[in-house]
């Protein structure tokens, strides 16, 4: 006990969502991390919740793994040239995303496209991420963009200083399936996950992805599959989802109707646990603080998927897809959350009803490696009831 330096007690939550497709809604009111990581949860009375350093009165709202987004293209701490925009990741860390992942720092001005200079820069975007968490967001990044002229050598060389991404496979010059393969073996043979542009062109100067190039390329992840943001034809989208078992990526800055037709094929082929979420922001269409909420609405709503189902694109999913030690309500987890309510006014008997209506939550706190980052959303609609830190 005297070894802990800092326990979290969250008490009084009225709905417990687990990121878990499988089991989305735990039994319980009270969550408890120590050190931040989720030690415990269930009901207040039969938990220890001696010895608290931050106590936060949930006032009967719901907690859940904090969102990942699956897709982003970061540059430098909170800052993107893409749109000139400062504090993206703060406004987003206000719709509820506690983690992002890196599909290649493609916006930096003057990026290097020969092998070493691509080299230096993503080892030096992973480690200016590792050392700085904006407002607290955990940002996987350092994803090179593969470039004609690479060999074994350059992805060991990768790998041991610590790049465990690549970027969009096609936003660089391997647009042919059989290089894309050979590189991403490669890199999946060094621990280094890889993903894929796929769709039309998203800004001047990409290319076309189609679904044979994304096949025999083999990434782990399908790049978002309902284009980014051009969409492949309907029948090559069906195709993708029938022909592997790779993650299939939905994002915001894509076409909707491709989304909506990624969920539904998944779910003919009960193969839910393969839908994640990202933004591919920032992007042509601005940056989205609210994107992947907005996903997980639209989804729910459009796509008749329980909004407790939903969510599980948002944060569960992704971190079994990839492998990540969050996005989970899981003993030994690490302890990032979002509090959320029905907000105020939405229509819908509880918040789980509302957002199946096709309306956003509130977010009412975040919470980082069991540390309070916000409270009160400045972008989300206002909620019903709002958490509290009772004692830190
Ligand atoms: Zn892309």
């Amino acid at each position: 006990m005297s070894d802990v330096k800092q326990k979290l007690v969250v008490r009084n939550i009225g709905l417990l969502l687990t990121g878990k497709l499988e089991a989305p809604i735990a039994d319980g009111d009270c969550v408890i991390a120590i050190d931040g990581r989720i030690s415990a949860f269930g009901y207040e009375k039969d938990l220890d919740t001696e010895g608290a350093t931050t106590t936060v009165d949930a006032k009967g709202v719901t907690l859940a793994p904090g969102l990942i987004d699956s897709h982003v293209h970061p540059v430098v701490g909170d800052y993107t040239p893409r749109q000139q925009q400062l504090h993206w990741i703060d406004s987003t860390l206000h719709g509820g995303v506690t983690t992002m992942i890196s599909a290649g720092e493609v916006h930096m001005p003057g990026r290097p496209k020969d092998v070493v200079g691509l080299k230096a820069m993503a080892i030096a975007a992973q480690r200016w991420y590792e050392n700085f968490h904006p407002s607290g967001v955990k940002v996987h990044a350092g994803a090179p963009v593969i470039e004609h002229g690479m060999v074994e050598q350059d992805f060991k060389d990768l790998a041991d200083a610590g790049v465990k991404l690549l970027g969009e496979v096609g936003l660089g010059s391997v647009k042919d399936g059989k290089t894309g393969k050979q590189m991403v073996d490669w890199a999946r043979k060094y621990g280094i996950q890889s993903t894929i542009h796929t769709g039309g062109p998203s800004i001047p100067g990409s290319g076309l992805v189609d679904a044979d190039m994304v096949l025999e390329t083999g990434t782990d992840v399908i790049g978002h599959i309902n284009g980014g943001h051009s969409a492949l034809p309907d029948d090559q989208i069906v195709c993708l989802c029938e022909s592997c078992t790779k993650g299939l990526e939905i994002v915001h800055n894509g076409n909707e109707r491709a989304a909506l037709l990624t969920l539904n094929t998944a779910r003919e082929l009960k193969q839910l646990d393969r839908v994640i979420l990202g933004t591919d922001g920032p992007a042509g269409s601005g940056v989205q603080p609210l994107g992947i909420l907005r996903m997980v609405a639209m989804l729910s709503s459009l796509g008749n998927v329980p909004a407790e189902l939903a969510f599980c694109f948002a944060n569960g999913n992704t971190a079994r897809q990839r492998d990540l030690d969050v996005g989970l309500l899981e003993p030994g987890y690490a302890a990032d959350f979002v509090l959320m309510d029905q907000a105020q006014h939405a229509p819908g008997k509880d918040i789980l009803e509302s957002v199946s209506l096709g309306n956003l939550p509130g977010v009412g706190m975040t919470i980082i490696d069991g540390i309070v980052r916000t409270e009160r959303s400045r972008n989300t609609p206002p909620a019903g009831r709002l958490p509290e830190v009772v004692d830190r």
